[in-house]
């Protein structure tokens, strides 16, 4: 059985009135594929539980009022060091039409998962804590400091500072968060200092005050730091599934200290948790802030969206996807692999792969082009080939095959027709120049691929030349290599008057 439907199996059995199932993402800079997995992976769950007639809601956070911890690489520093340790919700946009930083990558990525079929509902944290709902939860979070205190020194085997709170407040000079440090709590305001030069990577202003911690809608005061906030997210909210990514998951984890807080302090139930693996690039685990792997907006511009949601929903959630298309056959071997499960779907045969093909699908069933990924990679470097493709109905996948043999595809899957007979066709034997010599003759009856092809044969058996000689030098003929596409194809792509004189100077 296919995993989300096991899994949603096992949601229903336990019986409860809605399912709510959650993910979140703190929209930092680029958000890379890694985070998409996520999304697919609660995307599946919930598709899963609806179909099997459970009362279920989907939502996305984004943590638009984390603070901006990092700078990526592709933002220039003069412009947004300034903002280092400030609430992403009020640092400007680095493209214009866009209230915030956090809007501009937050929507970005939410495109991005919109156009592979994922659409939950999208909440925001500061929206979060200006509905006053997460007050109570951080009152108790902080009349509860020395708890909570008990519960990270235990977790993590070390002794927090005596000041120490379970609060980050916004200074309320400067506006930054990662500078401040809460110092007491009276059951109604906080006494804080922003210091000036505690952290090597962001500066604060030197000022202290005593402020209410509790937001409205007109004033965002503070946030629970991060690992407690995720609890108090699903205890406010009702979340009832929600996974996260195996760094998270791992024992000692983050998810680990949110389960005891979430437990002992807030007394809800943990979410049902799903640890999935990583999304990596060529065995390496992506990174927004260096700029390293791709980010899930560049991913579709590589794959169409139904192959891209195809990787994530094939593979187990235990398992890790390595993504590298680097002149390499991934990209074509996708393809192929996707084929097969929509054959699988269509003819009703392996039903995980079918059940695979199906929730790969955007928005309804669609059958893909039988024309293999490689084959059509070799149509879109023949010249006048685009009447074919638009025929065939290819000219969505044909844009991806121009994109993976301009960017992607190893040298030897490159086809170039040569403008001036290649050198190479010096090194033809006497029998192959024969051969072309022959073909070329042969070419002014009007034949369709089929046909040509057939006769490529019958003329080498009837020479008495193998096969693999006589297609060796058709290619060297016209392409200066001894491969290429299916020949027929590519000569009937070329000018018969280039093709014959072509093959007429190869052969003497
Ligand atoms: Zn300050």
């Amino acid at each position: 059985m296919f995993w989300a439907d096991k899994i949603s199996r096992e949601l229903k059995e336990r019986g409860l009135p809605l399912e709510w199932v959650d993910d979140m993402k703190t929209p930092s800079g680029k958000i890379h594929i890694g985070s998409l997995r996520g999304v697919v992976i609660h995307d599946l769950i919930y598709k899963a539980l609806k179909e099997h007639n459970v009362n279920v809601k989907y939502t996305y956070i984004f943590d638009n009022h984390d603070p901006m911890d990092d700078l990526p690489v592709y933002l220039p520093k003069e412009k947004f060091e300034q903002y280092l340790g400030m609430p992403l919700y009020k640092i400007p946009s680095p493209v214009d039409g866009y209230s915030s930083y956090a809007e501009y990558y937050a929507k970005d990525f939410q495109n991005v998962f919109n156009a592979i079929g994922c659409n939950p509902e999208i909440l925001w944290t500061t929206d979060l804590y200006k509905s006053r709902k997460m007050n109570d939860l951080i009152k108790e979070s902080l009349d509860r400091k020395d708890e909570i205190k008990t519960i990270y020194e235990e977790m993590y085997k070390k002794t927090l500072p005596s000041e120490w709170y379970p609060f980050q407040i916004y200074c309320t000079n400067c506006g930054k968060v990662s500078t401040t440090q809460v110092a007491g709590w009276d059951g109604a305001e906080v006494t804080f200092t922003c210091y000036i030069d505690r952290l090597k990577w962001a500066k604060g202003c030197g000022f202290s005050g005593k402020v209410s911690p509790f937001s409205d809608e007109k004033e965002i005061r503070g946030k629970l730091p991060w690992k407690i906030e995720w609890p108090a997210k699903w205890k406010v909210l009702g979340i009832t599934v929600e996974g996260a990514g195996k760094d998270h998951m791992s024992a000692g984890g983050s998810h680990d200290l949110a389960t005891l807080i979430c437990e002992r302090i807030f007394k809800y139930t943990v979410p049902y948790p799903i640890a999935y693996e990583f999304f990596l690039v060529g065995g390496k685990k992506m990174s927004s802030s260096k700029g390293r792997g791709f980010s899930a907006s560049e991913m579709l511009e590589i794959l169409p969206p139904e192959i891209l949601r195809f990787i994530m929903v094939k593979t187990r959630v235990n398992q890790a996807i390595d993504f590298d298309p680097s002149g390499s056959e991934t990209i074509p071997n996708l393809f192929d692999e996707y084929q097969e499960a929509a054959d699988n779907y269509f003819e009703k045969k392996n039903e995980d792969l079918a059940r695979i093909f199906e929730l790969s699908q955007i928005d309804k069933i669609e059958k893909p082009p039988a024309v293999r990924f490689k084959t059509l990679a070799q149509w879109v470097q023949m010249p006048n080939m685009e009447q074919e493709i638009k025929k065939e109905g290819l000219e969505k996948w044909a844009k991806y095959a121009r994109v993976w043999v301009d960017e992607y595809a190893p040298e030897s899957e490159r086809f170039l027709v040569q403008e001036k007979l290649p050198d190479q066709t010096k090194n033809l034997s006497a029998k192959q120049k024969e051969y072309l010599k022959k073909l070329s003759d042969m070419l002014d009856n009007t034949k369709n691929a089929e046909e040509l092809q057939a006769e490529i044969y019958n003329l080498s058996k009837d020479m008495n030349i193998p096969s693999k000689d006589v297609f060796s030098a058709i290619y060297i003929a016209l392409l200066g290599k001894d491969h290429g596409p299916k020949a027929a194809w590519l000569l009937q792509s070329l000018d018969k008057e280039f093709i014959k004189k072509r093959l007429q100077d190869a052969s003497v």
